[in-house]
Protein backbone atom coordinates (compact mmCIF):
# COMPACT_ATOMS: atom_id res chain seq x y z
CA UNK A 1 0.00 0.00 0.00
CA UNK A 2 1.35 3.44 -1.14
CA UNK A 3 1.71 5.93 1.48
CA UNK A 4 0.03 9.55 1.02
CA UNK A 5 1.28 12.75 2.83
CA UNK A 6 -0.85 15.34 3.48
CA UNK A 7 0.77 18.65 4.84
CA UNK A 8 0.12 22.42 5.10
CA UNK A 9 3.05 24.58 4.69
CA UNK A 10 3.22 28.29 6.28
CA UNK A 11 -1.20 28.41 6.79
CA UNK A 12 -2.20 31.05 8.38
CA UNK A 13 -5.99 32.11 9.10
CA UNK A 14 -7.49 35.47 10.31
CA UNK A 15 -10.64 36.15 11.62
CA UNK A 16 -11.84 39.44 12.36
CA UNK A 17 -9.71 40.60 15.74
CA UNK A 18 -8.12 36.85 16.19
CA UNK A 19 -4.81 35.23 14.61
CA UNK A 20 -6.92 31.62 14.50
CA UNK A 21 -3.57 30.11 12.69
CA UNK A 22 -0.28 31.11 12.43
CA UNK A 23 2.13 29.85 9.92
CA UNK A 24 1.28 26.30 10.83
CA UNK A 25 3.29 23.43 9.13
CA UNK A 26 1.18 20.15 9.87
CA UNK A 27 1.78 16.62 7.76
CA UNK A 28 0.38 13.28 8.10
CA UNK A 29 1.00 10.12 6.47
CA UNK A 30 -1.55 7.44 6.05
CA UNK A 31 -1.06 4.23 8.25
CA UNK A 32 -0.39 6.83 11.43
CA UNK A 33 -2.60 7.66 14.11
CA UNK A 34 -1.77 11.60 15.18
CA UNK A 35 -3.41 12.92 17.94
CA UNK A 36 -4.01 16.79 17.40
CA UNK A 37 -4.41 18.44 21.22
CA UNK A 38 -4.24 21.92 22.67
CA UNK A 39 -6.71 23.80 25.09
CA UNK A 40 -9.77 25.42 23.87
CA UNK A 41 -9.11 28.07 21.09
CA UNK A 42 -5.89 26.51 19.97
CA UNK A 43 -6.31 26.53 16.62
CA UNK A 44 -7.16 22.89 16.08
CA UNK A 45 -10.49 22.88 14.92
CA UNK A 46 -9.60 25.57 12.73
CA UNK A 47 -6.61 23.82 10.85
CA UNK A 48 -9.04 20.52 10.20
CA UNK A 49 -11.30 22.57 8.52
CA UNK A 50 -8.80 23.97 6.05
CA UNK A 51 -7.82 20.59 5.34
CA UNK A 52 -11.73 19.60 5.01
CA UNK A 53 -12.17 22.25 2.42
CA UNK A 54 -14.26 24.69 5.21
CA UNK A 55 -12.24 27.48 5.75
CA UNK A 56 -11.18 28.65 2.08
CA UNK A 57 -10.12 32.30 3.15
CA UNK A 58 -6.49 30.35 4.29
CA UNK A 59 -3.00 31.72 2.93
CA UNK A 60 0.11 29.44 3.00
CA UNK A 61 0.05 25.89 1.12
CA UNK A 62 -1.89 22.51 1.48
CA UNK A 63 -0.06 19.82 -0.41
CA UNK A 64 -0.66 15.89 -0.83
CA UNK A 65 2.88 14.06 -1.77
CA UNK A 66 4.62 17.12 -1.86
CA UNK A 67 2.06 18.55 -4.70
CA UNK A 68 0.64 21.44 -3.91
CA UNK A 69 -2.90 21.01 -4.03
CA UNK A 70 -6.15 23.65 -3.46
CA UNK A 71 -8.49 22.78 -0.57
CA UNK A 72 -11.03 25.41 -0.87
CA UNK A 73 -14.48 23.54 -0.63
CA UNK A 74 -15.49 20.59 1.08
CA UNK A 75 -16.04 18.72 -2.22
CA UNK A 76 -12.51 19.27 -3.21
CA UNK A 77 -11.41 17.77 -0.25
CA UNK A 78 -13.38 15.42 -0.45
CA UNK A 79 -12.60 13.96 -4.03
CA UNK A 80 -9.04 13.57 -2.30
CA UNK A 81 -10.51 11.51 0.35
CA UNK A 82 -10.34 13.70 3.12
CA UNK A 83 -13.28 12.79 5.18
CA UNK A 84 -13.79 15.45 8.15
CA UNK A 85 -16.51 14.17 11.56
CA UNK A 86 -17.45 17.42 13.48
CA UNK A 87 -18.41 17.07 17.13
CA UNK A 88 -21.90 18.03 16.25
CA UNK A 89 -23.25 15.23 14.57
CA UNK A 90 -26.70 15.98 14.46
CA UNK A 91 -25.43 18.57 11.57
CA UNK A 92 -24.57 16.30 9.43
CA UNK A 93 -26.98 13.56 10.19
CA UNK A 94 -30.56 13.15 8.85
CA UNK A 95 -32.58 11.75 11.98
CA UNK A 96 -35.63 10.18 10.19
CA UNK A 97 -33.65 8.48 7.45
CA UNK A 98 -32.43 4.69 8.17
CA UNK A 99 -28.76 4.24 9.69
CA UNK A 100 -28.48 2.31 5.98
CA UNK A 101 -29.90 5.69 4.28
CA UNK A 102 -27.60 7.81 6.28
CA UNK A 103 -24.52 5.81 5.68
CA UNK A 104 -25.01 5.71 1.78
CA UNK A 105 -26.02 9.54 2.05
CA UNK A 106 -23.06 10.83 -0.42
CA UNK A 107 -23.76 7.65 -3.40
CA UNK A 108 -27.64 8.39 -3.01
CA UNK A 109 -28.27 11.79 -2.70
CA UNK A 110 -25.18 13.62 -3.59
CA UNK A 111 -24.55 11.30 -6.33
CA UNK A 112 -28.12 11.73 -7.75
CA UNK A 113 -29.18 8.81 -8.63
CA UNK A 114 -32.73 8.41 -10.38
CA UNK A 115 -33.88 5.29 -8.62
CA UNK A 116 -32.98 4.21 -4.99
CA UNK A 117 -32.30 0.87 -4.93
CA UNK A 118 -32.68 0.27 -1.42
CA UNK A 119 -31.95 -3.41 -1.01
CA UNK A 120 -28.06 -2.43 -2.47
CA UNK A 121 -28.41 0.60 -0.10
CA UNK A 122 -28.89 -1.68 2.81
CA UNK A 123 -26.75 -4.39 2.01
CA UNK A 124 -23.43 -1.84 1.08
CA UNK A 125 -24.37 -0.02 4.16
CA UNK A 126 -24.24 -3.62 6.45
CA UNK A 127 -20.93 -4.61 4.82
CA UNK A 128 -19.64 -1.40 5.62
CA UNK A 129 -20.85 -1.62 9.29
CA UNK A 130 -19.56 -5.05 9.52
CA UNK A 131 -16.27 -4.03 7.74
CA UNK A 132 -15.67 -1.78 10.75
CA UNK A 133 -17.57 -4.33 13.35
CA UNK A 134 -19.97 -1.75 14.40
CA UNK A 135 -22.95 -3.69 15.86
CA UNK A 136 -26.23 -1.17 15.08
CA UNK A 137 -29.27 -2.31 12.89
CA UNK A 138 -28.90 -0.64 9.40
CA UNK A 139 -32.68 -0.47 9.45
CA UNK A 140 -32.92 1.62 12.73
CA UNK A 141 -33.52 5.43 12.11
CA UNK A 142 -30.76 7.52 13.08
CA UNK A 143 -33.21 9.84 15.30
CA UNK A 144 -33.05 6.74 17.51
CA UNK A 145 -29.57 6.00 17.97
CA UNK A 146 -27.57 7.36 20.91
CA UNK A 147 -24.93 9.64 20.32
CA UNK A 148 -21.88 7.28 19.97
CA UNK A 149 -23.84 5.26 17.46
CA UNK A 150 -24.32 8.30 15.42
CA UNK A 151 -20.65 8.91 15.48
CA UNK A 152 -19.90 5.71 14.55
CA UNK A 153 -22.57 6.28 11.38
CA UNK A 154 -20.77 9.11 10.50
CA UNK A 155 -17.55 7.16 10.87
CA UNK A 156 -18.91 4.56 8.54
CA UNK A 157 -20.38 6.93 6.08
CA UNK A 158 -16.44 8.50 5.96
CA UNK A 159 -14.82 5.07 5.23
CA UNK A 160 -17.16 4.28 2.68
CA UNK A 161 -16.49 6.83 0.63
CA UNK A 162 -13.10 7.19 -0.83
CA UNK A 163 -10.92 8.10 2.81
CA UNK A 164 -7.50 8.42 2.85
CA UNK A 165 -7.80 10.82 5.83
CA UNK A 166 -10.80 10.70 8.42
CA UNK A 167 -10.14 13.59 10.51
CA UNK A 168 -12.07 13.25 14.48
CA UNK A 169 -12.74 16.64 15.74
CA UNK A 170 -13.53 15.79 19.38
CA UNK A 171 -15.80 12.75 18.89
CA UNK A 172 -15.33 11.36 22.63
CA UNK A 173 -16.33 14.78 24.28
CA UNK A 174 -19.90 14.08 24.45
CA UNK A 175 -19.26 10.36 25.42
CA UNK A 176 -19.29 8.28 28.03
CA UNK A 177 -16.65 6.03 29.31
CA UNK A 178 -18.12 2.90 27.98
CA UNK A 179 -18.97 4.62 24.84
CA UNK A 180 -15.88 6.21 24.74
CA UNK A 181 -13.76 2.32 24.84
CA UNK A 182 -15.96 1.75 21.89
CA UNK A 183 -14.86 4.40 19.55
CA UNK A 184 -11.33 3.74 20.64
CA UNK A 185 -11.55 0.37 20.02
CA UNK A 186 -12.84 1.40 16.03
CA UNK A 187 -9.96 3.41 15.66
CA UNK A 188 -8.01 1.01 16.52
CA UNK A 189 -9.06 -1.05 14.77
CA UNK A 190 -9.35 0.90 11.76
CA UNK A 191 -5.86 1.58 12.19
CA UNK A 192 -5.35 -2.22 11.60
CA UNK A 193 -7.55 -2.68 8.43
CA UNK A 194 -7.29 0.42 6.71
CA UNK A 195 -4.52 1.94 5.26
CA UNK A 196 -5.48 5.61 6.07
CA UNK A 197 -4.51 8.36 8.41
CA UNK A 198 -6.04 9.21 11.32
CA UNK A 199 -6.19 12.80 13.05
CA UNK A 200 -7.68 12.68 16.27
CA UNK A 201 -8.93 15.71 18.76
CA UNK A 202 -9.55 14.69 21.81
CA UNK A 203 -8.84 16.53 25.54
CA UNK A 204 -8.96 13.00 27.42
CA UNK A 205 -5.34 12.61 27.22
CA UNK A 206 -4.72 9.78 29.10
CA UNK A 207 -6.34 7.90 26.60
CA UNK A 208 -4.84 9.49 23.59
CA UNK A 209 -1.62 8.32 24.88
CA UNK A 210 -3.24 4.31 24.00
CA UNK A 211 -4.43 4.88 20.64
CA UNK A 212 -2.50 6.84 19.26
CA UNK A 213 1.30 7.21 17.36
CA UNK A 214 2.46 10.78 17.77
CA UNK A 215 1.00 13.76 19.40
CA UNK A 216 1.02 17.56 18.00
CA UNK A 217 0.60 20.08 20.23
CA UNK A 218 -1.40 23.14 19.34
CA UNK A 219 -0.89 26.62 21.52
CA UNK A 220 -2.35 29.85 20.36
CA UNK A 221 -2.81 29.05 16.81
CA UNK A 222 0.79 27.56 16.37
CA UNK A 223 2.27 24.21 16.57
CA UNK A 224 4.39 23.75 19.56
CA UNK A 225 5.86 20.38 19.21
CA UNK A 226 5.36 17.08 17.33
CA UNK A 227 6.35 13.76 18.99
CA UNK A 228 6.35 10.15 18.25
CA UNK A 229 4.06 8.92 21.82
CA UNK A 230 6.38 5.89 23.48
CA UNK A 231 5.75 3.27 26.23
CA UNK A 232 7.77 7.17 28.72
CA UNK A 233 4.85 9.20 27.36
CA UNK A 234 3.53 10.70 30.34
CA UNK A 235 -0.29 12.98 30.51
CA UNK A 236 1.74 15.70 32.25
CA UNK A 237 4.43 16.34 29.66
CA UNK A 238 1.74 17.03 27.32
CA UNK A 239 -0.35 18.79 29.31
CA UNK A 240 2.93 21.19 30.14
CA UNK A 241 3.39 21.47 26.33
CA UNK A 242 -0.40 22.78 26.13
CA UNK A 243 -0.41 24.94 28.86
CA UNK A 244 3.38 25.90 27.88
CA UNK A 245 4.39 25.93 31.43
CA UNK A 246 5.24 24.00 34.40
CA UNK A 247 2.69 23.05 37.26
CA UNK A 248 5.06 25.64 39.86
CA UNK A 249 2.38 28.92 40.25
CA UNK A 250 0.36 28.47 43.06
CA UNK A 251 -2.28 31.01 44.20
CA UNK A 252 -2.02 31.72 48.24
CA UNK A 253 -5.60 32.15 49.40
CA UNK A 254 -6.94 33.71 52.61
CA UNK A 255 -7.70 31.30 55.73
CA UNK A 256 -11.39 30.89 57.36
CA UNK A 257 -12.25 29.78 59.97
CA UNK A 258 -13.63 25.84 59.44
CA UNK A 259 -16.20 23.97 61.42
CA UNK A 260 -17.39 20.38 61.88
CA UNK A 261 -18.55 18.32 58.86
CA UNK A 262 -21.83 19.15 57.44
CA UNK A 263 -22.31 17.30 54.84
CA UNK A 264 -20.78 13.42 54.45
CA UNK A 265 -20.88 11.67 50.84
CA UNK A 266 -19.66 7.91 50.49
CA UNK A 267 -19.21 6.15 47.80
CA UNK A 268 -22.01 7.62 45.83
CA UNK A 269 -23.52 6.58 42.30
CA UNK A 270 -26.36 7.82 40.77
CA UNK A 271 -27.57 9.72 37.81
CA UNK A 272 -27.79 6.70 35.40
CA UNK A 273 -24.08 6.70 35.72
CA UNK A 274 -22.91 10.01 35.21
CA UNK A 275 -22.17 9.98 38.74
CA UNK A 276 -19.53 7.07 40.18
CA UNK A 277 -18.37 6.76 43.59
CA UNK A 278 -18.14 9.96 44.77
CA UNK A 279 -17.18 10.25 48.22
CA UNK A 280 -16.27 13.92 49.98
CA UNK A 281 -17.13 16.17 52.54
CA UNK A 282 -18.26 19.70 53.22
CA UNK A 283 -17.49 21.70 56.63
CA UNK A 284 -19.32 24.11 58.35
CA UNK A 285 -17.63 27.63 57.05
CA UNK A 286 -15.91 26.09 54.19
CA UNK A 287 -16.58 25.84 50.22
CA UNK A 288 -15.63 23.25 48.07
CA UNK A 289 -15.19 23.32 44.56
CA UNK A 290 -16.45 20.77 42.12
CA UNK A 291 -13.92 21.15 39.00
CA UNK A 292 -14.22 19.51 35.98
CA UNK A 293 -15.05 19.55 32.14
CA UNK A 294 -17.82 19.99 30.25
CA UNK A 295 -19.67 16.68 30.92
CA UNK A 296 -17.60 15.52 34.33
CA UNK A 297 -20.38 14.84 35.82
CA UNK A 298 -20.54 18.01 37.68
CA UNK A 299 -24.02 18.96 37.78
CA UNK A 300 -25.10 15.24 37.71
CA UNK A 301 -23.72 15.31 41.35
CA UNK A 302 -25.13 17.90 42.16
CA UNK A 303 -28.65 17.15 41.34
CA UNK A 304 -27.96 13.89 42.94
CA UNK A 305 -26.77 15.48 45.72
CA UNK A 306 -29.92 16.84 46.20
CA UNK A 307 -32.09 14.30 45.40
CA UNK A 308 -33.69 15.67 41.70
CA UNK A 309 -31.65 12.47 40.20
CA UNK A 310 -31.65 8.84 41.73
CA UNK A 311 -29.00 7.90 43.83
CA UNK A 312 -28.47 4.03 43.53
CA UNK A 313 -25.51 3.30 45.86
CA UNK A 314 -23.70 5.16 48.97
CA UNK A 315 -24.66 7.21 51.63
CA UNK A 316 -25.56 11.19 52.20
CA UNK A 317 -25.11 11.81 55.67
CA UNK A 318 -26.44 15.59 56.85
CA UNK A 319 -24.87 16.74 60.44
CA UNK A 320 -23.97 13.07 60.69
CA UNK A 321 -27.93 11.22 59.82
CA UNK A 322 -28.35 9.39 57.04
CA UNK A 323 -30.73 11.06 54.19
CA UNK A 324 -32.92 8.87 52.80
CA UNK A 325 -33.89 11.18 49.53
CA UNK A 326 -36.21 10.03 47.65
CA UNK A 327 -37.59 14.12 45.71
CA UNK A 328 -36.23 17.03 45.95
CA UNK A 329 -39.07 18.42 48.70
CA UNK A 330 -37.04 16.11 51.19
CA UNK A 331 -33.76 17.51 50.41
CA UNK A 332 -35.28 20.89 50.62
CA UNK A 333 -37.21 19.85 54.25
CA UNK A 334 -33.49 18.10 55.36
CA UNK A 335 -32.08 22.02 54.85
CA UNK A 336 -30.31 21.65 51.16
CA UNK A 337 -30.29 24.14 48.72
CA UNK A 338 -29.35 24.13 44.90
CA UNK A 339 -28.84 26.75 42.68
CA UNK A 340 -29.41 25.18 39.49
CA UNK A 341 -26.98 25.57 36.57
CA UNK A 342 -29.81 26.21 33.89
CA UNK A 343 -31.25 29.08 36.23
CA UNK A 344 -34.33 30.20 33.76
CA UNK A 345 -35.72 26.57 33.18
CA UNK A 346 -35.07 24.90 36.95
CA UNK A 347 -33.65 27.85 39.36
CA UNK A 348 -36.37 30.84 38.61
CA UNK A 349 -40.14 31.06 37.66
CA UNK A 350 -39.44 33.20 35.35
CA UNK A 351 -43.10 34.38 34.46
CA UNK A 352 -43.66 35.16 38.29
CA UNK A 353 -42.61 38.35 40.13
CA UNK A 354 -39.84 39.10 42.20
CA UNK A 355 -41.38 38.72 45.40
CA UNK A 356 -42.92 35.31 44.64
CA UNK A 357 -39.22 33.85 43.52
CA UNK A 358 -37.72 35.06 46.56
CA UNK A 359 -40.77 32.88 48.69
CA UNK A 360 -40.79 29.96 46.47
CA UNK A 361 -38.82 27.49 48.76
CA UNK A 362 -40.36 28.61 51.68
CA UNK A 363 -43.43 29.10 50.85
CA UNK A 364 -44.92 27.16 54.17
CA UNK A 365 -43.12 30.06 56.28
CA UNK A 366 -45.09 32.77 54.64
CA UNK A 367 -48.58 31.04 54.59
CA UNK A 368 -51.90 30.96 57.14
CA UNK A 369 -53.66 27.55 56.50
CA UNK A 370 -53.20 27.15 53.22
CA UNK A 371 -53.35 30.87 52.58
CA UNK A 372 -50.62 32.66 51.06
CA UNK A 373 -50.25 35.68 53.36
CA UNK A 374 -48.91 38.66 51.36
CA UNK A 375 -47.49 40.92 53.82
CA UNK A 376 -45.34 38.14 54.70
CA UNK A 377 -44.27 37.09 51.18
CA UNK A 378 -43.55 41.25 50.44
CA UNK A 379 -41.41 41.94 53.76
CA UNK A 380 -39.27 38.95 52.40
CA UNK A 381 -38.95 40.40 49.56
CA UNK A 382 -37.99 43.88 50.67
CA UNK A 383 -35.23 42.10 52.72
CA UNK A 384 -33.89 40.12 50.21
CA UNK A 385 -34.01 42.62 47.26
CA UNK A 386 -32.25 45.33 49.53
CA UNK A 387 -29.67 42.30 51.00
CA UNK A 388 -28.59 41.16 47.90
CA UNK A 389 -28.44 44.39 45.82
CA UNK A 390 -31.18 42.71 43.31
CA UNK A 391 -31.62 45.76 41.19
CA UNK A 392 -35.20 45.74 39.93
CA UNK A 393 -37.47 48.48 39.25
CA UNK A 394 -40.27 46.90 42.08
CA UNK A 395 -40.88 43.54 44.07
CA UNK A 396 -43.74 42.87 41.32
CA UNK A 397 -41.64 43.15 38.06
CA UNK A 398 -41.88 39.63 36.71
CA UNK A 399 -38.40 37.94 36.55
CA UNK A 400 -37.77 36.97 33.11
CA UNK A 401 -37.64 41.32 32.69
CA UNK A 402 -33.70 41.43 35.12
CA UNK A 403 -30.41 41.36 34.26
CA UNK A 404 -28.84 37.09 33.75
CA UNK A 405 -27.16 38.57 36.84
CA UNK A 406 -30.48 39.93 39.06
CA UNK A 407 -32.71 36.50 37.82
CA UNK A 408 -29.31 34.87 39.40
CA UNK A 409 -29.50 36.66 42.82
CA UNK A 410 -33.15 35.57 43.12
CA UNK A 411 -31.98 32.49 42.42
CA UNK A 412 -30.00 32.72 45.54
CA UNK A 413 -32.11 34.64 47.36
CA UNK A 414 -34.74 32.20 47.35
CA UNK A 415 -32.38 29.92 49.37
CA UNK A 416 -31.40 32.21 51.62
CA UNK A 417 -34.76 32.34 52.62
CA UNK A 418 -35.34 29.40 53.53
CA UNK A 419 -32.23 28.79 55.94
CA UNK A 420 -30.57 26.01 54.31
CA UNK A 421 -27.40 24.62 56.15
CA UNK A 422 -25.83 23.23 52.98
CA UNK A 423 -26.23 25.13 49.65
CA UNK A 424 -24.80 24.02 46.47
CA UNK A 425 -24.47 26.12 43.09
CA UNK A 426 -24.20 24.77 39.77
CA UNK A 427 -22.22 27.10 37.65
CA UNK A 428 -23.57 29.96 39.59
CA UNK A 429 -21.65 32.93 37.30
CA UNK A 430 -22.51 31.48 34.13
CA UNK A 431 -23.78 34.27 31.19
CA UNK A 432 -23.16 37.07 33.95
CA UNK A 433 -21.13 39.76 33.50
CA UNK A 434 -18.21 40.82 35.68
CA UNK A 435 -19.73 42.90 37.98
CA UNK A 436 -22.22 40.58 39.02
CA UNK A 437 -19.59 37.87 39.17
CA UNK A 438 -18.20 39.77 42.42
CA UNK A 439 -21.29 39.95 43.43
CA UNK A 440 -22.41 36.63 43.23
CA UNK A 441 -18.87 35.61 44.84
CA UNK A 442 -19.58 38.50 47.76
CA UNK A 443 -22.74 36.28 48.51
CA UNK A 444 -21.59 32.87 48.82
CA UNK A 445 -18.55 34.09 51.03
CA UNK A 446 -21.00 35.25 53.02
CA UNK A 447 -23.18 32.50 53.21
CA UNK A 448 -19.87 30.31 54.47
CA UNK A 449 -19.36 32.70 57.21
CA UNK A 450 -22.73 32.24 58.53
CA UNK A 451 -21.41 28.52 59.04
CA UNK A 452 -23.18 27.14 56.35
CA UNK A 453 -21.33 24.64 54.06
CA UNK A 454 -21.24 25.79 50.33
CA UNK A 455 -20.73 22.93 47.05
CA UNK A 456 -19.61 25.36 44.32
CA UNK A 457 -19.37 23.48 40.64
CA UNK A 458 -17.92 25.22 38.27
CA UNK A 459 -15.69 24.39 35.02
CA UNK A 460 -13.96 27.91 35.50
CA UNK A 461 -11.01 26.67 37.11
CA UNK A 462 -9.72 30.15 37.77
CA UNK A 463 -12.98 31.08 39.84
CA UNK A 464 -13.14 27.67 41.72
CA UNK A 465 -9.58 28.73 43.09
CA UNK A 466 -10.88 32.38 43.91
CA UNK A 467 -13.61 30.89 46.44
CA UNK A 468 -13.01 27.61 47.40
CA UNK A 469 -11.19 25.63 50.66
CA UNK A 470 -10.87 22.36 48.99
CA UNK A 471 -11.19 21.39 45.78
CA UNK A 472 -12.77 17.79 44.06
CA UNK A 473 -11.88 17.26 40.73
CA UNK A 474 -13.76 14.97 38.59
CA UNK A 475 -13.74 12.97 35.52
CA UNK A 476 -16.20 10.69 33.81
CA UNK A 477 -18.36 10.39 37.20
CA UNK A 478 -15.39 10.11 39.42
CA UNK A 479 -13.39 11.95 41.63
CA UNK A 480 -9.37 11.68 40.22
CA UNK A 481 -8.26 14.90 42.73
CA UNK A 482 -9.16 16.33 46.25
CA UNK A 483 -6.69 19.26 46.50
CA UNK A 484 -6.49 22.03 49.24
CA UNK A 485 -6.97 25.11 47.46
CA UNK A 486 -4.40 27.14 48.52
CA UNK A 487 -1.93 24.61 47.30
CA UNK A 488 -3.03 23.66 44.05
CA UNK A 489 -3.05 25.57 40.77
CA UNK A 490 -5.28 25.87 37.42
CA UNK A 491 -2.49 23.70 35.45
CA UNK A 492 -2.76 20.66 38.44
CA UNK A 493 -7.01 21.29 37.96
CA UNK A 494 -6.60 20.78 34.33
CA UNK A 495 -4.08 17.69 35.26
CA UNK A 496 -6.63 15.93 36.50
CA UNK A 497 -9.66 17.44 34.80
CA UNK A 498 -8.18 15.38 31.68
CA UNK A 499 -8.52 11.98 33.55
CA UNK A 500 -4.67 11.94 33.49
CA UNK A 501 -4.38 10.17 36.89
CA UNK A 502 -5.52 9.95 40.40
CA UNK A 503 -4.43 11.27 43.82
CA UNK A 504 -5.98 11.95 46.94
CA UNK A 505 -4.60 15.91 49.01
P1 LIG B 1 -9.91 24.80 19.11
O1 LIG B 1 -10.57 23.88 18.16
O2 LIG B 1 -8.47 24.47 19.36
O3 LIG B 1 -10.64 24.94 20.40
P2 LIG B 1 -10.60 26.84 17.17
O4 LIG B 1 -9.84 26.44 15.95
O5 LIG B 1 -12.04 26.52 17.19
O6 LIG B 1 -9.86 26.27 18.47
O7 LIG B 1 -10.46 28.40 17.37
C1 LIG B 1 -9.22 29.10 17.26
C2 LIG B 1 -9.49 30.58 17.43
O8 LIG B 1 -10.22 31.09 16.33
C3 LIG B 1 -10.32 30.93 18.65
O9 LIG B 1 -9.85 32.13 19.18
C4 LIG B 1 -11.71 31.08 18.09
O10 LIG B 1 -12.46 31.94 18.90
C5 LIG B 1 -11.44 31.65 16.73
N1 LIG B 1 -12.45 31.26 15.74
C6 LIG B 1 -12.69 29.99 15.29
N2 LIG B 1 -13.66 29.98 14.35
C7 LIG B 1 -14.06 31.27 14.21
C8 LIG B 1 -15.03 31.92 13.37
N3 LIG B 1 -15.77 31.24 12.50
N4 LIG B 1 -15.15 33.26 13.50
C9 LIG B 1 -14.37 33.95 14.36
N5 LIG B 1 -13.44 33.42 15.16
C10 LIG B 1 -13.28 32.08 15.09
MG1 LIG C 1 -12.36 22.77 18.44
Amino acid sequence: MDKITLGTRNVSVAFPGVKALSNVDFEISTGEIRALVGANGAGKSTLMKVLAGANPSYTGEVYENGQVVDIRTPLAAKRMGIQIVYQEVDTALIPTFTVAENVMLNETILHGRGMMNWHKINKQAREVLDRLQINVNVKTLVQNLSLAQKQMVLIARAIQSKCNFLLLDEPTAPLSDTETRELFMLVRHLRETENIAIVFISHRIGEVIQICDSYTVMRNGEIVDTTAITPETTSREIVEKMLGRSFSESFPKEETTIGDVVLEVDNLSGADGKVDGVSLHVRSGEIIGIAGLVGAGKSELCKTLFGAYKATGGSIRLHGKELRMKIPSHAVKNGLALVPEERRKEGVMVSENVAFNLSAASLRKHSVASFLNRPSINANAKRFVDDLGIVTPSITQVVKNLSGGNQQKVSVGKWLAADCSVYIFDEPTKGVDVGAKREIFHLINDIAKQGNAVIYASCENAEILSITDRVYVMFDGRVTAELVTKDTNEDEIMFYAVGSEHASA
